[in-house]
């Protein structure tokens, strides 16, 4: 039901115009007042708001000018006894609907009522359509603003090409990911990309229609494998079988690419180092295999005991691969008990006994008294203790001497062999822990090894966050120091 206020100061319409208009569906509440037309037409919701021009306590206007500010949508009339065309105008710059002389009829009240009813209706619309768009665009510019925090935090670069080559968006990864400084959304960007990636878009670029197939390349922006990326396009889709653009989304693959570097070089030197033995054996086996060679038996068993000797060196360097591809997967179960290194340590140079009295080597322990414990598999500790002697022994001279310490400290137990043998030159020492690295020279000629020892020692130490390094000259000795942390309970 449609209300109606009337502000003025007597009852301004006949009894039975009242009567018709609550016939036709109207509320119709009175006031005498100015002060209490603004208070009930700004404390309820009046459709209709009819004011005498000249009311006793204010101007009718100044009346109109309050309610319209606080209620716009509420329809006013102003209506006079002395209609006056200025403050007709007035009245109407102010929001009044209509201006109503008196005496009112009821068709006239009528005619103005169902004029007001429209003007609100529209004036509603209006406002709804206003309330609309200001939520879209606040709507627009909360997702305008995710898309670019979203795409600004992924680790990909992402630039957007439109289907004339300017640029449309890029995110700070993309500069990263090309080494560019700077882009400016619109520009011809081509040109600013390497070749490569120019030949890769403009393929899209130029195409007649969309496809959904990927492109993806990898190439080098910064030489020297200081940057390496791969570049995977493809096409924005727009209705049917068009496109809008081109999306070109880059990932720094660097270092995948180091590690596949090293990859295929670790295979290459394995197959390399499995070769040799296995060509060596082939070799002797064609020769005891061919009647038309007479060998004496002497040599027959020297030939077996060669192949032997290299099938031998072959499992143990199966057996060292097996070790590192077991590390490299951390696909260890270790068993892990609190050891006492002194033990492993002499329980080692027991072991290889017959070895260093074969070359007159002495073998010295200085140990503290007190050495601290540390948790460890003993298998891997004993590893560490006998490739480290093995070697002190193999590069030692005859009549040389091998002195391994073993003292604690507050938080690691160190310790060090030390021979006097061959030492290393300094050309080969940044390499005595890489793979298969061994040093070639007259004393190391007829040393066997597979070079993966100390590339397994490393990384057991490192394993258990120790610490391995060593000291060395040529011609006069090496000694090779490791940190272990102490066990504490
Ligand atoms: P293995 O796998 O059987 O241990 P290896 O002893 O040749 O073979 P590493 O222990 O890894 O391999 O040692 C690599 C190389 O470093 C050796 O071939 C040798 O040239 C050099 N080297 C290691 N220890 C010493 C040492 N104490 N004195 C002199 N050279 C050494
Ligand atoms: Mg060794």
């Amino acid at each position: 039901m449609a209300s109606i206020l009337i502000i003025d100061n007597e009852h301004p319409i006949r009894k039975d115009i009242y009567t018709f208009l609550t016939r036709d569906g109207y509320d119709i509440r009175t006031t005498f007042n100015g002060a209490e037309g603004i208070e009930l037409a700004i404390t309820n919701d009046f459709e209709f708001v009819m004011i005498e021009q000249k009311l006793s306590d204010y101007d009718g206007l100044k009346v109109l000018q309050s309610i319209k500010q606080v209620k716009p949508e509420t329809v006013c009339f102003i209506i006079a006894s002395e209609p006056c065309y200025e403050i007709a105008v007035e009245a109407a710059n102010l929001g009044a609907c209509s201006y109503v002389p008196k005496p009112l009829s009821y068709e006239g009240l009528s005619f103005h009522l169902s004029k007001g009813a429209k003007h609100r209706q529209l004036y509603i619309e209006a406002r709804n359509l206003r309330r609309e768009r200001y939520n879209n665009l606040l709507e627009l510019s909360r997702e305008k603003s995710m898309f670019k925090t979203v795409l600004n935090s992924i680790n990909g670069g992402v630039l957007v090409i439109n289907s004339d080559g300017a640029l449309v968006y890029f995110n700070n990864a993309s500069l990263v990911n090309l080494n560019l400084d700077n882009l400016e959304p619109g520009e011809p960007i081509l040109k600013k990309l390497p070749p490569q990636i120019i030949k890769q878009v403009s393929e899209y670029i130029l195409a007649d229609k969309f496809t959904s197939k990927v492109s993806e390349i990898e190439l080098e922006i910064i030489p020297n494998n200081k940057l390496y990326i791969q570049s995977v396009c493809s096409h924005i889709p727009r209705n049917n079988d068009n496109f809008s653009g081109v999306v070109l989304v880059t990932r720094n693959i660097t270092q995948k690419r180091e590690i596949e570097q090293v990859k295929s070089q670790f295979v290459s030197m394995v197959a390399h180092e499995l070769k040799s033995p296995l060509v060596a054996v082939e070799g002797f086996l064609q020769i005891l295999q061919n009647p038309e060679i007479k060998l004496t038996d002497e040599k027959k068993d020297e030939f077996i005991k060669r192949s032997s000797e290299r099938v031998k060196s072959l499992f143990q360097l199966v057996n060292d691969l097996l070790d590192i591809s077991r590390m490299d997967k951390k696909e260890k179960y270790r068993e892990l008990e609190v050891i006492n290194f002194l033990e492993v340590v002499q329980s080692t140079v027991n072991l290889f006994e017959l070895e260093f009295k074969k070359k007159n080597i002495l073998v010295k322990i200085n140990a503290d008294e007190k050495i601290p414990m540390i948790k460890a598999e003993r298998l891997e500790i004993s590893r560490i203790v006998s490739n480290l002697f093995s070697n002190a022994i193999k590069y030692n001279k005859t009549d040389g001497e091998i002195i391994i310490s073993l003292f604690g400290n507050e938080n690691y137990l160190n310790f060090s062999i030390e021979d006097k043998g061959i030492g290393i030159k300094d050309t080969d020492k940044p390499k005595v822990f890489q793979e298969f690295f061994r040093a070639l020279n007259k004393q190391t000629r007829n040393v066997s090894g597979t070079g993966l020892g100390l590339t397994i020692v490393k990384r057991i130490v490192e394993s258990y966050h120790g610490k391995i390094n060593f000291e060395s000259e040529y011609g006069t000795g090496t000694k090779f120091n490791v940190k272990l942390p102490i066990f504490k309970n």
